[in-house]
């Protein structure tokens, strides 16, 4: 049998010694490639001129030649107002792309010696970062889609007289909600086996409409879809080739017709809120559910390119609205659903 992709000398390529290890001069030199991809030439984040812009030494930070605004080299991204230094956030970048399963914010907490506050904003802010990069363009081949129910769990009473019929609607939480996601089959299954691009979305239970946007708005026409027996689904069949597994019957129909590229994503989300997370709140769900999607597309990337694309989004994301002055009282909105939730961060 193969070597696991994450047991091989490729999947690595990048040690925690070495980001430690790095100079100042060096990790800003890192930075600069990772924003700009160029040594010398900078883009002002106020008129957004490229060119190369003077260098104030003594305080780290350019001034642009035509607006003279002075900008550091996290001005104008995710990581403005930053309170850890550049190479905490480096350190917490490798920890975070090395987790396949996500890293819990009082676990870094302990890894920087930082509080749990700033650790928990911190890879908030590389979840923006991930979720205002996502490619939403419409997905096609083979589209696996399924939804699972979040927050629903009731725990039952001590006393058997006390217990409720906790499958009855009038008992639900009331924040229970549910994941949908969409996963495309690679189209060369040689080089990348299972699905290769990942689309998540919130909807409060399965129902046929928001079903139905969704899939529009994210799978091509003439796409082949396969889904479970709910029949929710039923619609799809008029814009879809639409093929069906009934779980109550089988996991693998004769045909051979499954729905296992949504099935596994579903078993990591679920470990990663039993083993790491613990609590998804509604309003970040999304962000918790993209971060899982990510992990899953790029399961194939080595840690140093996971590392480099992380960095990228975050340096090419805005300031971050939701999460700076979070502890100052700046809280993010309740969460939406259905077709809202798709952009509601970007
Ligand atoms: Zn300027």
């Amino acid at each position: 049998m193969a070597q696991h992709f994450l047991l091989s000398a490729k999947a690595r390529h990048l040690s925690i010694e070495q980001v430690v290890g790095l100079s100042d001069s060096a990790i800003l030199a890192l930075l600069k490639h990772a924003r700009w991809f160029s040594d010398d030439e900078q883009i002002c984040p106020r008129c957004h001129t490229r060119h190369s812009a003077y260098f104030i030494k003594t305080r780290q930070q350019w001034q642009c030649k035509h607006c003279q605004y002075r900008f550091s080299i996290t001005t104008g991204t995710i990581f403005q107002y930053h309170k850890l230094s550049l190479r905490q956030i480096l350190i917490a970048i490798l920890l975070f792309t090395t987790e396949s399963k996500g890293l819990s914010a009082i676990s870094l907490s302990h890894k920087l010696n930082v509080q749990y506050k700033t650790a928990w904003v911190l890879l908030h802010k590389f979840r923006e970062g991930l979720d205002k990069a996502k490619d939403l363009t419409p997905l096609k081949g083979e589209v696996h889609i399924d939804g699972a129910y979040t927050n629903y769990y009731i725990r039952p009473k001590n006393f058997r007289h006390k217990r409720i019929d906790r499958r009855k609607k009038r008992y639900q939480r009331e924040d229970k909600s549910c994941v949908l996601v969409f996963r495309q089959r690679a189209a060369n299954q040689a080089v990348m086996k299972g699905a290769d691009r990942t689309i998540v979305a919130l909807i409060k239970e399965e129902n046929t409409q928001d079903i139905l946007d969704l899939t529009q708005r994210l799978v091509k026409p003439q796409s082949t879809i396969y889904a479970d027996e709910n029949p929710a689904y039923d619609s799809l069949t008029f814009h879809y080739d639409l093929w069906r597994v009934n779980h109550s019957q089988e996991y693998c129909s004769i045909e051979g017709i499954t729905n296992n590229l949504a099935e596994s994503f579903f078993a990591r989300l679920r470990r990663a809120i039993t083993g790491i997370y613990h609590k998804m709140k509604n309003k970040y769900l999304m962000y918790y559910a993209n971060e899982m999607a990510w992990r899953e597309d790029n399961r194939r990337k080595s840690v140093k390119e996971k590392f480099e694309q992380l960095l990228n989004c975050c340096l090419n994301a805005l300031p971050s609205r939701d999460f700076t002055g979070y502890w100052q009282g700046n809280k993010k909105g309740e969460a939406v659903f259905g077709l809202a939730s798709l952009t509601e961060t970007i």
